[in-house]
């Protein structure tokens, strides 16, 4: 296969505090000769293990962008034994318009791996991760969170995988990460993600939702930067002490977690995020817009379990998901 388009002036073998680009050229109408210029740090100190912490996979999710941010101005060499590259911006066009696809191409990053060197600008970010960054990384943290549409509890996710001992250290990762919630994850569309990508080349994957909405919360950006520091520490590649903090762990045992619209109209969320809720119990009610006078429709839960998701604005479109149920383990 060709080389990738991108290139870069870090050199990952070096040791100390690099702060560069990932330059993707980008020829358009207002930059002849133009390019992306995707802000990436790597710190190194030796031998070890190696960490790529992500954020912004999707462009308008910001718990990453800014954790990670403060980790790249903040990291020094010395504080660890191995390496840790730090991109803080995956789909930087998407994150500069805050919106969750790229706004040159459509492109959404977390479907489109393993991306092609010679495909659209989000496929050749695609194929730079796959082909060049994950293939130097021991474990991976991509930091999520439920962007404009989605708002989640707080937690760190691993999947269950054919490599038992491998699922064994992504499950371990996760636990290590301690955001509030950990959710052994259930993928409503595993093609063409990032985690899968990883996961298929044997790293230790961790990913997270740490709230939505389309902003953040001191609490999340507290949570993020809490979450990576902890991995990085389990990995032994970071010298310091965990910070230890109490983590409710969840299932999802099958499809009967996700609710998904079956109308358009005003949502009516019924029960709060982190609640409990029983089969059979109302999550939420969909209005017509149409008409006044008419019942609304009900979405009951379809699994006891735990509040773990939700469909963020007012309104509401069949297809949406309207909600995801979590089962404690
Ligand atoms: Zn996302």
């Amino acid at each position: 296969m060709q080389d990738s388009p991108i290139g870069t002036r870090i050199d990952f073998n070096a040791d100390g505090v690099q702060h560069g680009h990932l330059k993707l050229p980008y020829s358009r109408d207002d930059s002849a000769w133009g390019a992306i210029m995707i802000p990436i740090t790597v710190v190194g100190n030796g031998p070890g293990p190696t960490a790529l912490l992500t954020g912004a996979n999707h462009g308008d999710e910001y718990e990453g962008p800014l954790a990670l941010c403060k980790l790249a101005a903040t990291l020094d060499a010395e504080q660890i034994r191995g390496r840790v590259i730090i991109v803080p911006f995956m789909n930087h066009p998407a994150l500069k318009a805050g919106r969750r696809t790229s706004p040159i191409d459509g492109g959404n990053l977390n479907r489109m791996f393993p991306g092609r060197p010679d495909g659209t600008p989000t496929e050749k970010i695609a194929d730079y991760f796959q082909r060049y960054l994950l293939p130097m990384a021991d474990v991976v943290v991509d930091i999520h969170s439920g962007g404009r549409t989605l708002e989640f509890i707080p937690f760190a996710a691993a999947h269950l995988l054919k490599d038992k001992a491998q699922e064994a250290r992504c499950m371990a990762a996760m636990h290590a990460f301690a955001a509030p919630w950990s959710l052994i994850m259930l993928e409503i569309d595993a093609i063409g993600l990032y985690d899968t990508a990883a996961e298929a080349l044997g790293k230790t994957f961790v990913t997270t939702e740490l709230g939505g909405g389309g902003g953040t919360s001191p609490e999340t950006i507290g949570i993020a930067e809490r979450g990576v520091r902890n991995v990085l520490i389990h990995e032994s590649i970071l010298q310091a002490q965990p910070e230890q903090a109490n983590t409710r762990l969840l299932g999802m045992p099958d499809d009967r977690c996700y609710l998904s619209a079956e109308h358009d109209g005003l949502l009516e969320p019924c029960v709060g995020l982190g609640c409990e809720v029983r089969a059979g119990e109302v999550v939420a009610r969909i209005y017509s817009t149409a008409r006044t006078g008419i019942k609304p429709v009900e979405y009951p839960a379809s699994i006891d379990g735990v509040l773990l998701a939700r469909h963020h604005p007012g309104l509401i479109q069949m297809g949406d998901t309207l909600a995801v149920i979590g089962v404690p383990t």
